[in-house]
């Protein structure tokens, strides 16, 4: 039996704090202590100085960024957050340097100010994220990231469903969809974006993206009041999404299609997102 830890990390943009981390942890008390002080306190090569204050060395350094990705992974792995060796292996694959604004601590296991008051979600939720729709991300499948954001989990998600598949990411401020685009193009997804299989588009994500619909995995990066029917009709039979519903006090939600086209829905774990909104609402501070 597992029991489920909230964990908040803080991060600072503007005047606001904006804070999310869960995960699900082994029952034995000590050890998820243990893990709750590791994961605030200990962290060797994060709490480094020189680290912290990493530039735009730090993201092009290929071969050093590589094996400090690869750490990051391995602590993920370490602590219990990453179980599976394909979502390790992705997340090995795309740096996630690549994708953080330069002078941001890549490898820290927080969210990190991204602009237009929006963040990068922290690497275990992107872990457990990509770990809850890992089935439904086989090669060939279709997936749809909302509130793509810096496009990481878009490039994953790319890489995950191969070159037969589609990975389509909306993001509803045009200046981060050019971000997106330009961090994939550096990454290790950049030939599934030149060739056709993975795309960024602006749109109001809470509208899905209906060219490319029925989803077998839909993933959505920013807390909705309540889950977008949309969403819903997007969703293959069969398919899986995974998103933060809520305002002040948010769950993340696991929404299966089953084959009949009935919904089930159940509470993965305690959660905070930023929220999935109309554009002028998030620029002018919500
Ligand atoms: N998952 C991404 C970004 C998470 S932040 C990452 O980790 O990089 C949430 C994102 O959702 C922000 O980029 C924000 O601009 C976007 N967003 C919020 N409401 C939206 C909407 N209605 N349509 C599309 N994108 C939206």
């Amino acid at each position: 039996m597992n029991v489920r830890y909230y964990f908040p990390v803080s991060v600072a943009y503007d005047s606001r704090a904006c804070y999310e981390a869960a995960t699900t942890k082994p029952t034995n008390h000590s050890l998820s202590l243990t893990l709750l002080h590791h994961r605030s306190l200990s962290l060797p090569f994060f709490q480094n100085p020189n680290f912290l204050t990493g530039n735009t060395m730090q993201r092009f350094c290929s071969v050093n960024g590589i094996s400090k990705n690869r750490a990051m992974v391995e602590r993920l792995q370490h602590f219990g957050v990453i179980t599976s060796s394909k979502v390790a292996e992705v997340m090995e694959t795309v740096d996630r340097a690549l994708f953080v604004p330069s002078g941001s601590a890549p490898y820290d296991d927080s969210p990190m100010a991204i602009g237009y008051n929006a963040t990068i979600s922290a690497p275990h939720m992107h872990a457990t994220c990509l770990q809850l729709l890992e089935e439904n991300l086989q090669p060939g499948m279709r997936a749809l990231d909302v509130g793509s954001g810096t496009g990481y989990l878009t490039a994953c998600f790319a890489l995950m469903v191969g070159p037969r598949g589609r990975a389509v990411g909306v993001e509803h401020i045009p200046e981060l969809v050019s971000f997106a685009i330009e961090n994939i193009q550096k990454s290790a997804a950049a030939t599934l974006l030149k060739d056709g299989s993975l795309f960024v588009h602006v749109g109001d994500g809470r509208e899905g993206w209906p060219e490319f619909a029925p989803y077998d995995a839909i993933h959505v990066g920013a807390a909705a009041p309540e889950i977008p029917q949309p969403l819903i009709d997007q969703l293959k039979p069969g398919g899986r999404m995974v998103i933060p519903v809520g305002n002040m006090f948010q769950d993340l939600k696991v929404v299966d299609k089953n084959s009949d086209g009935s919904i089930s829905i159940r509470t993965e774990t305690s959660v905070r997102y930023v929220p999935l909104t109309s554009r002028e609402a998030q620029l002018r501070g919500y």
